[in-house]
């Protein structure tokens, strides 16, 4: 390659392209040979010797480039070596290709409206994310109608996918009621209507389950969750096998801009990498909290797959290797004041929104408008904390509901998990 220093009238197409440094389709693919857990730690890494051993971060709007634009290569709209790096470790995931967006909610919005032409109606969990349905409910003008339906009901989402040419937006585990539904036969009756299915696969993850193999024409990530599981980013993406999709929605991200930032996109593929490790040890901790909390004498119920008995059948073939971190429970009497109290009695347990992340959350979820939970359910998402220590939390954190009057010392002050006292209450 010539020196360009060194010959001022050099060539431009001669001068090094940023983008070869790190190309990823460089990158050696070990997914047909190994684990998904192996594939993900290696994933974004170019063998090239001398080249840097970890994947690359390229905040670039703009790439050299002359003459006919290289695709993704010529304005930073189009492409980004730190997104393609994310892309193929998610995308080998699910033995598909990934499209990473700004957001959970702008990859959502650029599969709605991918999918809209010639479809009439988006069928939709009436008990998923509420963000979703509202979502669906703004793009009316641009397409189909959202037709809210329980995804347990197979005869009523028969129905709804024959009165028209129809999108079956699927859900599994719902959040935050938990729920589970049957992804195969839901993906039998969508292939039978001739309606591509969507799953929101945000709380399970590719990990755990895998939508493309029960027949789904795509798999939708808010990667802000248990992916990136540092609580730190904000990202999307839709994970697909289907060629003229991915390309409709790569147009719709270019066309629309809501494209990842490169310090994003390099967050969430290194999140991505312990990823299997965060998801075990929540998995497990999920399950002994949900356990724990069942037969407390202030919970009412607890949502968790796997301890529902109606579809523990299903969660279990499903979700063989566990249930994520995301679980919820009404308490008693069944009023906002109460569940507002235990959110704002953990010493432990950080009262926020999201989950997935390292760190235990939890929130009443009704607080948001729109949502349509319970008013006493609080979702809790549970992090790699030793499971003891969350059951400490909780005990105290719902002791408070034991108390005939509320107290002023159940207050957490300290970040610091410790001894805490049980909760003093004023006679
Ligand atoms: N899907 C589910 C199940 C979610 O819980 C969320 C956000 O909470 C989204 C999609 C939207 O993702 P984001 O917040 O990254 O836009």
């Amino acid at each position: 390659m010539a020196d360009p220093m060194a010959d001022p009238m050099a060539d431009p197409s001669d001068v090094a392209d940023p983008s070869d440094v790190a190309d990823p389709s460089d990158v050696a693919d070990p997914s047909d040979t190994f684990s998904a857990e192996s594939w993900l730690i290696h994933a974004g890494t170019d063998r090239t010797p001398g080249l840097p051993a970890t994947p690359p971060l390229a905040p670039a709007s703009i790439y050299v480039s002359a003459g006919p634009p290289r695709p993704g290569r010529a304005y930073g709209r189009d492409g980004n070596p730190g997104w393609e790096a994310l892309e193929q470790a998610l995308g080998g995931l699910e033995d598909g290709e990934a499209v990473a967006f700004a957001s959970g909610q702008a990859a959502s919005m650029a599969l709605m409206l991918a999918l809209a032409p010639g479809r009439e109606r988006i069928v939709m969990p009436n008990d998923g994310y509420y963000g979703g349905r509202v979502l669906a409910d703004r793009l009316r003008p641009h397409g189909a109608v959202p037709v809210p339906v329980d995804l347990q009901d197979l005869a009523a989402v028969e129905r709804e996918l024959t009165v028209a040419p129809s999108v079956l937006w699927a859900e599994t585990p719902t959040n935050p009621l938990l729920r589970v539904a049957d992804l195969a036969r839901l993906g039998a009756l969508a292939a039978a209507a001739g309606a591509p299915m969507v799953v929101d696969n945000t709380v399970a993850t590719g990990l755990l389950q895998r939508p493309l193999e029960a027949g789904a024409t795509a798999s939708l990530y808010s990667l802000t969750k248990s992916v990136s599981g540092h609580s730190d980013v904000i990202l999307g993406a839709v994970v697909s096998r289907d060629a003229e999709l991915l390309a409709a929605l790569r147009a719709w991200r270019s066309s629309g801009g809501g494209i990842p930032g490169p310090f994003e996109a390099w967050l969430a593929l290194r999140g991505l990498k312990t990823l299997p490790l965060r998801i075990a040890r929540q998995s497990h901790t999920a399950l002994a909290v949900a356990r724990h909390l069942t037969g407390h004498p202030r919970v009412a119920a607890v949502h968790y797959p796997g301890i529902d008995t109606s579809t523990s059948e299903v969660a279990r073939r499903q979700m063989p290797d566990g249930f994520g971190p995301l679980l919820s429970f009404e308490v008693l009497p069944g009023d906002a004041e109460a569940a507002d109290t235990v959110v704002a009695s953990s010493r432990l347990i950080l009262p926020a929104t999201s989950f997935g992340g390292v760190e235990s959350t939890w929130e009443r979820r009704a607080r948001w408008p729109g949502e349509t939970a319970p008013a006493a359910l609080i979702r809790m998402s549970v992090g790699v904390e030793p499971a003891a220590d969350l059951i400490t939390d909780l005990d105290h954190a719902l002791g408070v509901l034991l108390c005939d009057v509320l107290t002023e010392t159940t207050r957490w002050t300290t970040t610091r998990p410790g001894s805490i006292p049980r909760p003093r209450c004023r006679s």
